[in-house]
């Protein structure tokens, strides 16, 4: 993908994985399938029995393993080249700075919207590029930030959503396939933004419907004045100066 003569796996910078679940699986796997890295993943919980069906990345044989582990394990058989860096841990605000500033680029693969607002910050503050995933009922939705540039979460949300609400979707099993696919899209956003190309969701959110409807939808998202992360400010110079 690079123009310069080197393959992606010889880049320095790793694309950092916050989260080896519903959303980080597949996009691990598309990233791997793709030789696309170094990897750094980043996930503290074990492989639980009910995470098989939806997380194909884990066998049986990985039940009570770290997902960090067992997932840097299938990717080094799959792609066996491809550096991959897996640290047991919780994504928090101790260790936040050190793993996001190694990073070329950022998944928020995380079901906590906690955490996707610290992956916001600190990317923000560094100024580090990500795309941010979730996924509510059916809907899953994706949105990729260029510090500064374009929308950032707290443009589109200002406070954290409901953690009510997410957590009753998470028990409800039924959202494999939007995860899978908005994991995957997660991947391409990344892929894309180390092969020096611009992010297809920066400044614009996907919503995947995935009930009877089945819309997908691609709206953009205009900066927040007032927003801390200044994009909106940056795209009204911009604007001025295209006048
Ligand atoms: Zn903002």
């Amino acid at each position: 993908m690079a123009s310069h003569g080197k393959t992606d796996i010889e880049r320095k910078s790793p694309i950092l994985v916050v989260g080896a679940g519903g959303l980080g699986a597949p996009a691990l796997l598309a990233l791997a399938g793709a030789k696309c890295g170094p990897l750094l993943l980043i996930d503290p919980d074990p492989v639980e029995l009910s995470n098989l069906p939806r997380q194909t990345i884990y066998g049986e044989a990985d039940i009570g393993k770290p997902k960090a582990i067992a997932a840097a394990r299938r990717l080094a058989e799959l792609a066996h080249d491809l550096p991959v860096e897996a640290a047991v841990a919780r994504l928090d605000e101790r260790n936040a700075s050190r793993y996001i500033a190694r990073a070329d680029f950022v998944i928020d693969a995380t079901d906590d919207p906690a955490a996707k607002f610290l992956i916001n910050d600190v990317c923000v503050a560094l100024g580090r590029p990500f795309v941010y995933g979730g996924v509510l009922g059916l809907t899953g939705q994706a949105m990729t930030v260029m510090p500064g540039e374009t929308a950032c979460l707290r443009c589109l949300f200002e406070t954290p959503p409901d953690i009510e609400e997410t957590a009753s979707c998470r028990d409800a099993g039924i959202i494999g396939p939007v995860a899978g696919a908005i994991g995957t899209l997660q991947a391409c956003e990344a892929m894309r933004a180390v092969a020096g190309l611009r992010p297809a969701l920066a400044g614009n959110i996907l919503a995947l419907d995935g009930s009877r409807t089945g819309r997908i939808r691609i709206a953009p998202i205009a900066a927040r004045p007032g927003c801390a992360c200044g994009a909106a400010r940056s795209q009204l110079s911009a604007a001025q100066a295209a006048n």
